[in-house]
């Protein structure tokens, strides 16, 4: 496209809350097959809460929101908030240690305790009720936290971080166009199925630490290129290596420094548009 397409393509995406950093990614973006989602805070509000406590709830939350209170994790926020709401005394802890795609751990009373996925139990069995209790709040897609102490199971944290209300129909806005939808997330394959479902997005990529997300995104431009479309800390290299990068405006300072497009309304709708933005762009010119 000329300079002057270009510049009137960035300009209208402005007045839309679609910030193009360089127009040349609306190149790109016309020539995307794939877009991947992040879930958390991209498909989902990005706001959980707390929603049920298998376990001593008193005993389990103090733990818990102890161990919650050094880390920035939106998990950590929800627990937090919890524990405030029930006026519960988070214990005093020490040795804090956050485990990336994982949870967290510290000492509390001399013992290790931990809040966190099963990647983080390592040998300590799930006995058979918990188990099934586990499955069935993933199935109503919500996350799953086991609280730990000393190597011994305490109970049971469900988080619940729902959709916003336009990630359904943006969704079938671009399958509409024939494009192909892909979740990736570090959450369960039963909480990001069960969302999946809810949004309509056909293929799920779950319990995917968060150093692996760029290798997933590599993968799937061997089918032509690909949107990653993200807002954490740990989308950021994803959204580097992706041929369009689209970061939430509500994302971390280094999501939105490393996307080629922003989305400063936090709306999925505005992927499409995105790629409207871009035909009109070059189609100006031809
Ligand atoms: P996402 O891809 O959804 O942004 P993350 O990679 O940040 O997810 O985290 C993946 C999983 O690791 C969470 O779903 C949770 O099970 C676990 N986890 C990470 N941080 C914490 C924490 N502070 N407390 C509890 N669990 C955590
Ligand atoms: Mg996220």
């Amino acid at each position: 496209a000329t300079p002057t397409a270009l510049m009137v393509g960035t300009g209208r995406g402005a007045k839309m809350g679609i910030l193009i950093k360089n127009g040349e990614v609306l190149e790109e973006v016309n020539d995307v097959k794939t877009v991947v989602f992040d879930k958390t805070g991209t498909i989902t509000k990005g706001k959980p809460e707390v929603t049920d406590i298998v376990g001593d709830k008193k005993q389990v939350l103090s733990i818990a929101a102890a161990l919650e209170e050094s880390s920035e994790h939106p998990l950590a926020t929800a627990i937090l908030d919890k524990a405030n709401s029930d006026k519960i005394e988070a214990s005093t802890v020490s040795d804090f240690q956050a485990i990336e795609g994982k949870g967290v751990s510290a000492t509390i009373d001399g013992q290790q305790a931990f809040v966190g996925n099963d990647k983080l139990l390592n040998d300590i069995k799930i006995d058979s009720e918990l188990n099934e209790q586990m499955i069935r709040l993933q199935n109503e897609a919500k996350t799953v936290v086991f609280v730990g102490m000393d190597q011994t199971i305490i109970g049971l944290i469900a988080i619940q971080d729902a959709p916003k209300e336009t990630s359904k129909s943006a969704i079938a806005t671009l399958k509409a166009r024939g494009l192909r939808t892909v979740m990736l997330t570090g959450d369960n394959k039963r909480v990001a199925q069960a969302i999946a479902q809810e949004v309509g997005i056909d293929e799920v990529i779950a319990d995917v630490l968060p150093g692996d997300k760029a290798d997933h995104v590599e993968a799937l431009q061997k089918n032509g290129k690909v949107a990653f479309v993200g807002d954490g800390i740990n989308d950021a290299p994803a959204l580097t290596m992706a041929d369009v990068g689209i970061a939430m405006g509500s994302g971390t300072d280094i999501a939105i420094e490393s996307g080629g497009i922003v989305l400063m309304k936090n709306d999925l709708r505005d992927v499409a548009k995105a790629l409207e933005l871009s035909r009109k762009t070059f189609n100006r010119i031809k």
